[in-house]
């Protein structure tokens, strides 16, 4: 399943990348930039979380060690399920897994047009980064990309039907750990 996910997954960037670059001039993402990853509650599907330890088993015992540490802290810290956290696999301002990196995680800065109608704008809007020179009060002024970008869209996706993913269930990924 998981060569399946990388074929998957090769596409889909591909994809990602192409809207990158046509929403660029309102993007604010760069080297060293980590605030999508330091708040959330990041959903990682049962599939996306096999490959991202795939990638967390390559790292140096030293890296593993950090990342454990971050994730018993957060566990020990964490009083609700509701409360957004900072990724454990973020060290240094930088994703130490990003080639295993989730699929949410991809799409990090794009605002997009939901099924329902409604446009989802980053979070990072807020820090006056992404679109927050083309929005206000939550209205966008030019156009997203015009595809629902969120999770339970793209693993009932076209693409993962094409490739004959089981993505399984979703949770936090916080949750994922014991
Ligand atoms: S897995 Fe990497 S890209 Fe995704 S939230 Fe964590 S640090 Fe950020
Ligand atoms: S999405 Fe926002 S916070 Fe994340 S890297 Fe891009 S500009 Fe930075």
């Amino acid at each position: 399943m998981l060569k399946k996910y990388e074929k998957f997954l090769k596409d889909f960037d591909k994809k990602i990348d192409k809207y990158f670059k046509e929403q660029s001039e309102h993007l604010c993402c760069r080297e060293g930039c980590s605030g999508c990853c330091e708040v959330g509650d990041y959903p990682f599907t049962q599939l996306e979380m096999m490959y991202l330890m795939q990638g967390f088993r390559g790292l140096p015992p030293l890296v593993q060690e950090q990342v454990r540490n971050n994730l018993l802290t957060i566990k020990n810290n964490r009083v609700s399920t509701h409360l957004f956290y900072k990724c454990p696999f973020l060290l240094n301002n930088r994703c130490c897994v990003y080639s295993y990196r989730g699929i949410t995680c991809r799409t990090f800065g794009l605002a997009y047009l939901m099924r329902n109608g409604v446009v989802k704008l980053p979070e990072c809007v807020n820090e006056g980064l992404c679109y927050s020179k083309v929005s206000k009060d939550g209205i966008l002024t030019v156009e997203p990309v015009k595809e629902d970008l969120d999770l339970p869209e793209i693993t009932n996706g076209k693409l993962a039907k094409k490739y004959k993913l089981e993505f399984g269930p979703s949770r936090s990924l916080i949750d994922w750990f014991p």
